[in-house]
This record gives C-alpha cells, sequence and structure tokens, in this order.
C-alpha cells in the first residue's frame, strides 16, 4: 500500500457518532457534523449521518460542494449543509448554492447573501452568531436584537436561529455563565422581536462536557462536532471522551533509514532547518537506534504525532521524521504508524504528498 497514508476507519467515525447521539439526544440536543479537518469527505459525511448526525458542517465552500455534487450517497447529497464560516462577500452565490444556512454576524455579508438568494430563488437560512468570551466570530450581544431584526427584513433569508463559538482562538472554556448568557440573551431577543427562535447552534466539540454535565443545557438545541468525531478527544484539554474511539484516524510511513546514532551532535552548532536554535546537548554520550520516517513538516504538524509505545519522536524537517527506535525491532522498509492531534491531523489532509485511505473496519480500533 502507498504510504505515507492516512487511513480513517469511518465504522468507528460512525460509532463515535452514535454515541455522542446518544448522550446529547438526553439533553435534546442534536448534533451536525463537521467535516472540515477531512476536506469535506463523503465517506466521512456519510458514516457521520449513518451515527446519527442530523446535518452536515463545514468552513469552506469548496467541500461543501464536494458534499452537495457526492453522488455515491444518496443521504449526503441530501442532508443539511451549513457553512460554519462567515461566507466571504465574493463567495455568496457559491454559498446560497451548496450551503442551505450559514453562520453569520455582519449586515453587509447578509444583504449579499440575501441579494445572492433572490438570484438563485432560494430561501437560506441564517444563524447569527454572538460573541461570548474567544473573541472570534460574533457580534456583542447589544447589536444582536438590531443584526436580527435586519436580517427579518431580507426577503431571501430566513433567521433560524442563534450561534455562538468558544475554545478555537483563545481557549475560553464553554461554563454555565457563559452558556446561560447566551440562553438569556437568546429570550430577551424573543421577548422584543416576538418570535421564537428555533435554533441555537451552542458550539463545537469543546461544549461537550459541559452540554453532558451541566443543569441546565438551556435553549441549546445542536453543536457542531468535528474533533470529537473524529479524534474521540474534546478539546479544552484533548482528553479522551468517554465510549469514544481515539484512533479513527491513523497516519502511517515508511522507515527509509535505521542506525545507531551517538546522541550528541558534533561541530560548531548554529540554526536547524526551521530556524530553531540548536537543541540542548543531550547530556551522556551514549547511542540510539535512530530511524528516519519518510515524513516531514511539510505533511504534518510533527507535535501532535502519538508514536506507538516504546517508540519516541526525537525531531522533524521538512521531510524527515527521526524516531529514537527503543527495543522495536524494525528495519529499512517498515512502517509506522501514528495518532493524531487535530493540528496533525488537519495537516496531514492537506498534504498532496500523503495518499488517504478510508475504510470500514468490521471491528473498529479498541477506543
Ligand atoms: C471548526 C468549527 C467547529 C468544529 O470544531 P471541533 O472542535 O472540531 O468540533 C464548530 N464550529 C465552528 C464555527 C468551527 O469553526
Amino acid at each position: 500500500m502507498s504510504s505515507p497514508r492516512l487511513t480513517v476507519d469511518l465504522r468507528a467515525i460512525e460509532n463515535n457518532t452514535r454515541v455522542l447521539v446518544q448522550q446529547l439526544s438526553a439533553r435534546s440536543i442534536g448534533v451536525a457534523g463537521v467535516t472540515k479537518s477531512t476536506l469535506g469527505s463523503p465517506g466521512v459525511a456519510a458514516a457521520m449521518l449513518r451515527g446519527g448526525a442530523t446535518g452536515l458542517a463545514d468552513s469552506r465552500v469548496e467541500n461543501l460542494n464536494r458534499l452537495s455534487t457526492d453522488t455515491r450517497s444518496e443521504q449526503v447529497a441530501r442532508a443539511d449543509r451549513m457553512l460554519i464560516r462567515t461566507p466571504a462577500l465574493s463567495q455568496v452565490d457559491q454559498v446560497v448554492r451548496v450551503a442551505h444556512r450559514s453562520l453569520n454576524a455582519s449586515l453587509p455579508v447578509l444583504a449579499a447573501l440575501d441579494a445572492a438568494a433572490a438570484r438563485a430563488q432560494v430561501i437560506h437560512r441564517v444563524i447569527l452568531m454572538v460573541e461570548l468570551g474567544d473573541l472570534r466570530e460574533g457580534v456583542p450581544p447589544e447589536q444582536l436584537t438590531y443584526l436580527a431584526t435586519a436580517t427579518r427584513a431580507l426577503k431571501h433569508l430566513r433567521l433560524d436561529g442563534i450561534g455562538a463559538n468558544l475554545a478555537c482562538q483563545n481557549g475560553i472554556v464553554p461554563d454555565d455563565r457563559n452558556m446561560g448568557q447566551l440562553t438569556r440573551w437568546i429570550e430577551r431577543l424573543e421577548t422584543r422581536l416576538g418570535v421564537q427562535i428555533p435554533t441555537v447552534s451552542g458550539g463545537n466539540s469543546a461544549s461537550v462536557q459541559w452540554a453532558m454535565t451541566a443543569t441546565d443545557t438551556g435553549r441549546v438545541t445542536e453543536l457542531r462536532l468535528g474533533e470529537a468525531i473524529l479524534l474521540g478527544t474534546e478539546p479544552s484539554h484533548r482528553t479522551p471522551l468517554p465510549g469514544l474511539h481515539t484512533h479513527a484516524c491513523r497516519l502511517t510511513a515508511e522507515l527509509i533509514e535505521v542506525g545507531v546514532k551517538p546522541l550528541r551532535p558534533w561541530g560548531t552548532r548554529a540554526q536547524t532547518a526551521e530556524g530553531l536554535p540548536s537543541p540542548d546537548r543531550a547530556p551522556g554520550a551514549g547511542t540510539r537506534r535512530q530511524a528516519i520516517v519518510a515524513l516531514g513538516r511539510q505533511d504534518t504538524n510533527p507535535d501532535g504525532l502519538r508514536p506507538p509505545a516504546g517508540i519516541t519522536i526525537v525531531g522533524m524537517s521538512s521531510d524527515h521524521l527521526l524516531i529514537d527506535l527503543g527495543d522495536h525491532r524494525l528495519t529499512v522498509g517498515d512502517h509506522v504508524t501514528f495518532g493524531l492531534n487535530y493540528s496533525s491531523l488537519v495537516r496531514a489532509m492537506t498534504s498532496p504528498f500523503i495518499v488517504q485511505h478510508e475504510e470500514l473496519s468490521s471491528a473498529p480500533a479498541p477506543c
């Protein structure tokens, strides 16, 4: 099989989705499956839908287009698709074609979306994002009434709901305080406008633990989940979530050189290929069995790779990953498989050198 290759276990993705859907449905919260870290893979999307996701979400128009034109799965092509990054003004015509709804926070974009929806003769649904403290997308709560009123005045848009996003920019954790505020602002908006807000898109994978444990999840009706489904972890502390597979995505690459090397380099030392100061000298003068894996910073983020037990990562430049083999008896031509964190996964997915392989295992890898 060609390498390096990124293997995505679709059965594990389906199982992870099912577990999350079941746990959250007990709190009346649905799951939108976020496909962006897989470049809008229709196979991953189909697995999420089989697991019970009520719709699909992606931050890129190109990925949503890939999903909307998928011919292998009726279910994928027909699923509700949400753009979870504010539409670019230059892309509004594509947005209304490939997305049924989108997250929004600015009036010029809403006006352009309305005009695009009119041209395409569709009604586009809008979720207005409100700032809860992470300081990425969203308007201050004081502007919500104004923006909601303006949206409702646009004939080809429908105000579907209110949304919020935490954790991504500043690592702000969803808790009873910020999520409670969200519910109070929504209720105030409903009173002022005399309308019901049907959808509250309350957050990403960082909200799973809050949603499972809060005494009151307020008005939240939906979470947008990528990492929790794909990696089985929550993004605030990267701890595994109960009952989820954490090896659904794996990166396999080939050893191209194996040998015994001294721990200490010699000669005059200056910057490394990455522009870093040369690493501290290892204490002692021993040796290690070092291997070079045909994988580099061009392909992934080395800091998020999890090697098999007994193997440690020594360093990585653009095309060489150095590992200490410990007691493993591996040789040139053998392969090593790594687990990945979110950053490594996203980088690996976008490397043109990595082959993507989706498999339907009969029994998913153990949690
Ligand atoms: C990426 C993203 C998500 C999904 O985040 P995960 O941590 O992968 O669950 C949800 N909402 C928005 C707005 C995003 O940008």
